[in-house]
């Protein structure tokens, strides 16, 4: 358990860090992360946290500016007046950033570690790495040759319809053992069962979010179709849908993530009940900075977690980390001991990567 703590000020802070590979979007291409961060302060209190929101709705529908208005007109607001369940609807990313950065105050002021405070199982959690369409074979067996080197235990590739059955082929071709897994994020309609069962020859792991996330059906009629466990993402949004998504035979497998459940307490409930119904699990990512990094490792910690997760060294993604960074060691990241989420800021990073401050007074 963790104590309540008196919380005076919210800060929301908008930091820019380049990412080290580019990231494709519906409209173009990121250079950068445009990250929200929020820390709570008061008398005897700090805590971080990171918003997972990316620039453009186009994951799901939240998106880094309608974060950051959510959190300062309603989120913060009524934290502040104390309402225990808050009537605003949706926004789980802003919700579970704000959620986390309480938490970690208080864990920070019982100086106990959010491992601990989860009851975690292990010190550390095998790293996954997940690689974006390329559109180029030999660019893409080239880059599953580099991190496989470095040391990754599980890869994932991006697909969509034209990038599919003939990057999977020839990754699968050149490393017949790698652990290996596909995510089409919704790219596909179920008329592309047969094409998608092409797959089945290639012992995948998973095939993640084949189709739209609102189509239960169409998942459960693919997975009666293909040998290739069937794993939900962007469909998984509260407990109560992963449980309707597993009775239905929606999915075998499910990839959580705090910031699209609304926070950790709704992302530990899924994990209870896709292990005590079999499920497999493993924790995707956001390309977090090192603060949502540490809270994703020590979830992935919980038992329930039997595959490797979408948790990547620090450099994978930025040249610069916002905390200190997390290192590969034997393919696995340590889980923070740490009091709290067990890493902040580093200031020097956080001075030269700060765009915006804005400090919300929880006393007025
Ligand atoms: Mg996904």
């Amino acid at each position: 358990m963790s104590a309540r703590v008196a919380i005076t000020h919210v800060e929301l802070r908008r930091v820019h860090l380049p990412l080290v590979t580019p990231f494709r979007t519906a409209h173009g291409v990121e250079t950068v992360r445009d990250v929200l961060i929020v820390r709570v302060l008061g008398p005897d209190a700090e805590g971080w946290a990171e918003c997972v929101a990316p620039a453009e709705p186009t994951y799901t529908a939240e998106y880094v500016d309608g974060a950051h208005d959510v959190l300062r007109r309603f989120l913060v607001p009524a934290f502040a007046a104390g309402e225990a369940a808050p009537v605003v609807k949706g926004h789980p990313m802003a919700r579970a950033a704000l959620e986390v950065a309480v938490l970690d105050a208080e864990l920070r002021a019982a100086d106990r570690s959010l491992a601990a405070h989860l009851g975690v199982t292990r010190a550390r959690v095998p790293a996954g790495i997940a690689l974006g369409i390329s559109g180029s074979v030999p660019a893409l067996l080239d880059a599953v040759e580099r991190h496989v080197a470095e040391g990754y235990r599980r890869v994932k590739l991006k697909i969509e319809p034209g990038w599919d059955l003939v990057p999977v082929a020839a990754v699968r071709s050149r490393f017949p053992d790698l652990a290996l897994q596909v995510d089409a994020n919704g790219s596909y309609t179920l008329a592309a069962a047969d094409h998608l069962g092409g797959l089945d020859e290639f012992g995948l792991l998973l095939c993640e979010q084949p189709l739209a996330d609102d189509d239960l059906a169409g998942h459960a009629a693919l997975a009666r179709r293909m040998h290739t466990p069937i794993c939900l993402d962007e469909t998984i949004t509260s407990a109560t849908v992963a449980a309707d998504a597993i009775e239905r035979g929606a999915c075998s497998v499910v990839n959580l993530k705090v910031g699209r459940v609304g926070g950790l307490a709704e992302a530990v409930r899924i994990h209870d009940h896709c292990r005590a119904r079999g499920v497999a699990l493993w924790c995707g990512g956001m390309l977090e900075t090192g603060l949502g990094r540490a809270l994703n490792v020590a979830l992935a910690a919980l038992p329930g977690f039997t595959l490797p997760g979408d948790l990547s060294a620090s450099d994978r993604y930025f040249h610069e980390d916002l905390t200190e960074p997390f290192v590969l060691d034997d393919g696995h990241l340590a889980v923070p001991a740490g009091p709290g989420l067990g890493v902040s800021p580093r200031p020097e990073v956080l001075a030269a990567t700060t765009r915006s401050v804005e400090t919300l007074d929880l006393r007025r």
